[in-house]
């Protein structure tokens, strides 16, 4: 997506700048001539669809996304045919198409499975259940819904996961099974702390507040409608709004107040021309039914349960529930194996990352303690054992002991810090010297530093010396230092067959000294 939007920066162009009727005519241009690949033509399609959707223009938003469709490719574009199919079975849905929704559930879930996406597959069958729901047959969903049950702690959004279980929960209340409910409920209120979706907060309240009511506690199931607007910040579904009023108007009913209840459900009928769930029309006739009954108004309680009634023939002649059966069940049963395979798949992945980060981080660790942390060379520690190595593979070698000159007076002229720098300098300048195979640095002490070269004469190692304190002397030290130099002491001594490191040290440390005596920046040996 960055790519096109960058482009159609480039080209001068606001995409904030536009919406509505305006941004449909602004995305053909940009799809006409700026996108150049078949992804960013797709993408000015979808963007374009969703604009369209919001302009309830529901049928060219389907007409756009099907081209989108055209324009992508399996394998390679799984993930965004699998949200363009999506978008699309919710416009189907939109319209009321339910047959060819289904048919988009299928396709979602085929798909899904085939190339390893949870989410998707879970939105699928979550579809199919709310079909299921929606035609009144709430046991037969939450067969669906069990479906996703079992790939629950596999699914990475939150939002999705708190979805569903607020679709089973609406399934329990209308099966009456409190129990499972209010378990479930405890369970969508911890989740609902992690997900932003404020119309499922409302949602969990408004079946809360059922519950309630179903045990004729009318005050509990008042206060908790109360706490709706706090909850959500009034930012709900107008469809979720009209819930609420309906639960409202029950509560009302059930202390007395009928007349209340009905003034609140008429508010609600002025809209109901606007609402795209048929299930909603359904609720409201039969809560209206109620109250006119109620009140002995029986000629409306009939009108209105005839409406209800209507909704209701309309939904199961439009709902395909026989492709919802067993068949369908039995098909996503055959899933479960290749599922459960993405599942391990995954679940090996994660564990082989797990295992080389901690590989790494051993690898660090030993890095670390051999390491010094100031100059990155090798460390005393790692002397002990390199010590230890040479010895026992009888490698002849030499030490260059290297001393900076007159050390103390560089912190005490110039302060601490340029005394660090000028050692991580000359430490640099010490592993770029010594960067052969048979060469190691270590930092000896505080601007001390030792070099072992493996397998030279003393002659070669007094060579590598001198050139390493003219390299020294001759850098210009301007930079760090200011008018002052710096300058370098060597010693230097070969290891003698048999003999203790300790002793090869003391020679060194020897030749060092003499080279200090002498007026320093110079190279002994001894
Ligand atoms: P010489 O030419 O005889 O070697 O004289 P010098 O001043 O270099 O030697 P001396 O051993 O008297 O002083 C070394 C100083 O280095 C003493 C100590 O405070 C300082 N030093 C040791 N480690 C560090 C370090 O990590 N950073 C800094 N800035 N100073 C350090
Ligand atoms: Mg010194
Ligand atoms: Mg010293």
């Amino acid at each position: 997506m960055q790519d096109l939007l960058d482009k159609v920066k480039d080209a001068g162009l606001d995409v904030t700048s536009v919406s509505g009727e305006e941004a449909i005519a602004f995305w053909e241009r940009v799809k006409n001539d700026i996108a150049s690949t078949p992804w960013q033509k797709a993408q000015c399609y979808i963007i374009s669809a969703e604009y369209r959707a919001s302009l309830n223009q529901f049928q060219q938003s389907i007409e756009e996304l099907k081209t989108a469709l055209k324009l992508l490719q399996l394998p390679q574009d799984a993930e965004r045919i699998l949200s363009i199919e999506i978008s699309l079975s919710e416009r189907f849905i939109e319209i009321g198409d339910y047959q060819t929704a289904l048919q988009e559930y299928i396709s979602i879930s085929n798909i899904a499975v085939e190339h390893g996406f949870i989410d998707e597959y879970a939105q699928a069958v979550l579809g199919m259940g709310s079909l299921c729901h929606r035609y009144g047959e709430a046991a037969k969903a939450l067969r669906f819904y069990q479906k996703i049950d079992s790939i629950d702690h596999a699914m990475s959004s939150r939002a999705l996961r708190l979805k569903y279980k607020v679709c089973m929960l609406a399934c329990y209340i209308d099966l009456k099974n409190y129990k499972r409910a209010e378990a479930l409920i405890k369970e969508c209120e911890e989740l609902s702390i992690l997900v932003s979706d404020k119309t499922l907060a409302g949602q969990i309240l408004l079946y809360k507040a059922k519950i309630c009511l179903a045990r004729n506690n009318v005050t509990d199931a008042l206060q908790i409608i109360a706490a709706v607007p706090y909850t959500t910040r009034h930012n709900y579904l107008a469809s979720l709004s009209c819930l609420i009023k309906i639960e409202l108007s029950l509560c009302f009913m059930q202390i007395g107040k009928a007349h209340i209840a009905e003034m609140l459900l008429l508010s609600q009928n002025k809209k109901i021309a606007s609402f795209t769930h048929p299930e909603l029309k359904k609720d409201l006739y039969q809560a209206l039914s109620n109250i006119y009954e109620y009140q002995h108004k029986y000629q409306q309680a009939l009108d209105c349960q005839k409406r209800a009634f209507q909704v209701e023939t309309d939904l199961m002649r439009r709902i395909p529930i026989g492709d919802l059966g067993a068949t369908q069940l039995r098909r996503l049963s055959r899933f479960e194996l290749q599922l459960k395979l993405i599942l391990s798949e995954i679940e090996n992945r994660e564990l082989k990352e797990t295992t080389e980060n901690q590989k790494n981080t051993v690898a660090q660790l030993q890095q670390d303690v051999f390491t010094d942390p100031l100059t990155k060379l090798h460390n005393r520690r790692w002397l002990e054992t390199k010590l230890k190595d040479l010895l026992l593979h009888e490698t002849s070698f030499a030490f260059l002991v290297v001393d900076i000159d007159h050390f103390k007076s560089i912190n005490d002229e110039l302060s601490h810090l340029v005394g660090d720098k000028a050692i991580v300098n000359v430490s640099s300048k010490l592993s770029g010297y010594f960067n052969f195979k048979q060469a190691s640095c270590v930092r000896f002490g505080g601007e001390e530093f030792l070099v072992i070269l493996e397998d030279v004469t003393l002659e070669e190692a007094q060579m590598h010396g001198e050139h390493f304190r003219e390299h020294i002397y001759q850098f210009n030290w301007q930079d760090i230092l200011g008018e002052r130099g710096l300058t370098v002491s060597i010693g230097i001594t070969l290891h003698k067959e048999g003999e203790n490191t300790q002793r090869t040290f003391y020679r060194a440390d020897k030749a060092l000294y003499r080279a200090k005596a002498n007026g320093r920046n110079q190279v002994c040996t001894e």
